[in-house]
């Protein structure tokens, strides 16, 4: 049987352990981001993430955050585990009530389903991008 794409519970950490997560809520969206931010916070091509509130998700661990400016004027933060560095989270100032994880931090990185892809213009000839993915920027 295969478990959701879009509903909770979803658990994850780093890959140390010392960071550890639950949501219980939905997945709101799930993409594929190609700017270069997320190109050099996860050191390949592209980001791949998932959307959950906030208030539906429970953190234990430290993560740490580094501020990044945005194009949009809000400012976003990326945060990871300060003990093996393991890209986790974003988080933008523009939507303070939700959390954007990477997917390859999940228990099961298989729920993920991405349904578009942002910063298309910022990918590398060499990063596929799925046809049915593509498009412009939502
Ligand atoms: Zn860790
Ligand atoms: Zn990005």
């Amino acid at each position: 049987m295969s478990r959701s794409t879009t509903s909770g519970p979803f658990t994850g950490g780093c890959a140390c352990g010392a960071v550890r997560y639950r949501c219980d809520g939905e997945v709101e969206f799930a993409f594929h981001c190609h700017c270069r931010k997320c190109q050099r916070a996860t050191g390949g091509g592209h980001a791949s993430i998932f959307a959950v509130q906030r208030d539906e998700t429970e953190i234990s661990g430290e993560i740490k955050y580094y501020e990044q400016g945005s194009d949009n004027g809000a400012k976003t933060y990326t945060g990871f585990c300060p003990t093996c560095g393991s890209p986790l989270i974003s988080k933008t100032a523009r939507f303070p009530e939700r959390l954007y994880w990477h997917v390859a931090s999940l228990d099961d990185p298989s729920r993920f389903a991405p349904k578009f892809v942002v910063y298309e213009e910022s990918a590398h000839a060499w990063d596929y991008i799925d046809p049915a993915l593509s498009g412009p920027s939502k």
